[in-house]
């Protein structure tokens, strides 16, 4: 075992660290006759906003509680890019590193929902700060620049997005408002390494008709062995570790815990590893 996962596993609650060594390696004795309803909980919320992304409600503190209170290892803090009207400055995401690391038990993940400014796949943050965060997702909003195209180009978009080296997560690719080839996206996704997002406010509060898309999305996902990210886009700390409907599609379409980049701070930290981005949990 490498480092980067014996120290993933000195950080997780025991029981956690079971299941995820069972889940991980095939070593429980249940392993085959695991059936989809058996998935185990999802510990990390790769994609949680605050009060800096203008349209949201809560601070990283009062969303690093709810996330205890709901057994969370870990949240990503992925407040909107600069191109989202009142979204977090450069400065903000420049300066995460002054978060503390872990907030009432939970890993604070410095991060970004990057937004997809044009088909060539540019994004609303240097590379010289994305390049200081755990993790980036990138994705397309309206009112930030781009507002979508025919399939073709939209695809293009998102490609181009997944092909940017800093990009580790294409978010919400299931929005129906910017159609996609799943095929496509999904083949890229799976030649990069990189996941994309089974989001579950699409079906809560937002981009509706993103069902049969995420069905579809998952299933091509699969087909080619890539992977997958799960988050609640919770916009108010209530909502931070909310996967409900997202785990139930996972769940429907026999997703192996491995494929999901997040059930566990320890497989995330193997995918940033994998990434060349090793998770620095200490300090
Ligand atoms: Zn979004
Ligand atoms: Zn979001």
């Amino acid at each position: 075992m490498v480092e980067g996962s014996r120290r993933a596993e000195r950080l997780a609650p025991k029981g956690v660290k079971r299941t995820m060594e069972r889940d991980l390696h095939g070593t429980g004795s249940d392993r085959g006759t695991m059936s989809s309803s058996e998935f185990p909980p999802i510990r990390v919320d790769l994609h949680v906003h605050t009060v800096a992304s203008g349209h949201a409600y809560s601070t990283v503190e009062e969303c690093a509680r709810y996330a205890a209170s709901k057994g969370l290892e870990a949240i990503a803090v992925a407040d909107h890019g600069p191109a989202v009207p009142g979204g977090g400055n450069l400065y903000h995401f420049w300066n995460l590193k002054v978060l503390p690391r872990r907030w009432h038990g939970v890993w604070i993940l410095r991060s970004v929902e990057a937004n997809i400014l044009d088909t060539g796949g540019r994004l609303d943050l240097p590379d010289r700060v994305l390049e200081k965060l755990d993790l980036v997702l990138a994705g397309i909003h309206p009112y930030t620049g781009y507002e979508g195209g025919s399939v073709e180009e939209n695809t293009r978009a998102l490609l181009a997005a997944l092909a940017h080296p800093l990009v580790d997560v294409i978010v919400h690719p299931d929005n129906p408002n910017y159609p996609v080839d799943m095929r496509r996206l999904s083949e890229a996704a799976k030649r990069y390494g990189k996941a994309l997002e089974v989001n579950n406010s699409s079906f809560v509060y937002t981009r509706e008709g993103s069902d049969p898309l995420c069905r579809e999305m998952v299933r091509e996902v699969k087909r080619v062995g890539g992977l997958l990210a799960v988050g609640s886009d919770a916009h108010v700390a209530t909502f931070a570790g909310e996967f409900g409907h997202a785990v139930e599609i996972i769940e429907q379409n026999d997703v192996s815990p491995q494929a999901v980049i997040n059930y566990s701070i320890m497989r995330l930290e193997e995918f940033l590893r994998q990434r060349g981005k090793p998770l620095e949990l200490e300090g």
